[in-house]
């Protein structure tokens, strides 16, 4: 079969939205050119062979920083014709935490590749969002003597080793492994995305001390020398499914639901099934790949069991994850998942989700995950289960 050309996309937009609309007064304007002549950003323009001055172009205005500037148009305009105005469409998009200049700052740097300079490629509201981390210490004496408590968060009377963002992944008996941070890459498949995102994903859950998560289209040859910090997933729909990958990596993780799209699977746009992506899910080219829900294989503990055993044959070493979403039963998923044998329960809850996650499924369905912990944590404590091992559990009750 001949293989296609891979095509860029266009824009989806033909202009990019601006912060300001640049207004003409047509009544006042006598077509004299200056602007166009002033504006070094090609705003005003006068096509050849046209008497008049073209419609401004104001996604190409650098809105009000320009004020002060020499070139200002407005200021230039013989006839007071040209006003700087907001932007309805661009006051419409954007909300607190995903603010408009953080969209349109990360619009322009995805059609560019360059970061635009100043506020619009920063943070948005978050206040530093996943950069910080709050520390809620249990107010005690010796605390207080030392200056830690939850009115202090910010103090820096204790020392560096009262604290320790590492996380213990396995509890129970078997191979040990800790991450440095409180944090992990969640899955992002090859085809989501790019193998230069899964590259730096990888790398960067190496400098980190954590693990990233292919997601489940496969594993690509080119992460081999990151196999330390990158979990490969096993997901309903098997795309990429290597035997050979599961006997190399450290953590393998079935992914059963999504916090994003609980009950809907996952779905692979044609367009996004390239060559290479096709190869690595031995799928047909330029086919629309959808994983379905659930898993057809496992519909008890005891399925479930067979799923973990399985990988545990093939790497008696490997941490299992198990990724479920937050039904209000999770807790009694959880301790399913713990008598058949997960390593880690990988809570994921509501919110998350790329743009293949139908907005409706995205913030109503799953439980946050603020209420999942908790409700999880308990039922695990109260079944006795929590923080202790599978092995001792089953040496107690086995005949
Ligand atoms: S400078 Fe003013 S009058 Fe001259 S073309 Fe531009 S808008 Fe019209
Ligand atoms: S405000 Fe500045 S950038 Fe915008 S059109 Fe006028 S001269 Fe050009």
């Amino acid at each position: 079969m001949k293989t296609p050309a891979v095509k860029l996309a266009p824009s989806r937009f033909p202009n990019e939205i601006s912060e300001v609309e640049v207004k003409r007064d047509v009544s006042k304007c006598i077509n004299c050119g200056t602007c166009a002549k002033v504006c070094p950003f090609g705003v005003h323009e006068r096509k050849a062979g046209y008497n008049r001055i073209s419609k401004p172009l104001s996604y190409l205005c650098i809105s009000t920083s320009c004020e002060d500037k020499p070139f200002y148009c407005v200021n230039h305009c013989p006839r007071k014709a040209l006003s700087l105005d907001i932007n309805h469409d661009y006051i419409t998009i954007g909300d607190y935490r995903w603010t408009r200049d953080l969209i349109i700052g990360t619009w322009k740097q995805a059609e560019t590749g360059i970061p635009l300079k100043g506020r619009r490629y920063e943070i948005g509201n978050s206040g530093g969002g996943f950069d910080r981390i709050f520390f809620n210490f249990p107010e005690s004496d010796g605390n207080r003597e030392k200056g830690i408590g939850n009115k202090d968060h910010n103090s820096h009377a204790f020392e560096d080793e009262d604290i320790s963002t590492e996380i213990d992944l396995n509890k129970r008996e078997g191979k040990k492994l800790c991450i440095n941070v409180p944090f992990y890459g969640g899955g992002m498949s090859f085809g989501s995305v790019s193998l230069s995102v899964m590259l730096a994903r990888a790398k960067a859950a190496r400098a980190w001390g954590t693990f990233t998560c292919t997601g489940e289209g496969g594993y690509p040859e080119e992460l081999k020398e990151y196999d330390d910090n990158v979990i490969t997933q096993v997901a309903t729909g098997l795309f990429g499914v290597m035997e050979d990958t599961i006997q190399r990596v450290k953590i393998v993780e079935f992914k059963y639901a999504q916090g994003a799209k609980p009950g809907l699977g996952g779905h692979l746009l044609g367009d996004k099934v390239t060559p290479e992506v096709a190869r690595m899910r031995e799928a047909v080219l330029g086919s629309s790949l959808f994983s379905p829900f659930p898993f057809h294989s496992v519909y008890s503990v005891e399925d479930h069991k067979k799923h973990v055993d399985w990988i545990k044959e093939l790497n008696p070493d490997a941490i299992v994850s198990v990724k479920v979403s937050t039904p209000t039963d999770v807790d009694m998923v959880a301790v399913g998942s713990y008598y058949a044998g997960a390593n880690i329960i990988h809570l994921d809850g509501s919110y998350g989700g790329t743009g293949a996650a139908p907005d409706i499924a995205k913030k109503n369905i799953a439980m946050p995950i603020e209420y999942a912990i908790p409700k999880v944590h308990e039922f695990l404590k109260e079944q006795g289960v929590r923080d202790d091992g599978h092995r001792k559990w089953w040496n107690k009750n086995s005949p």
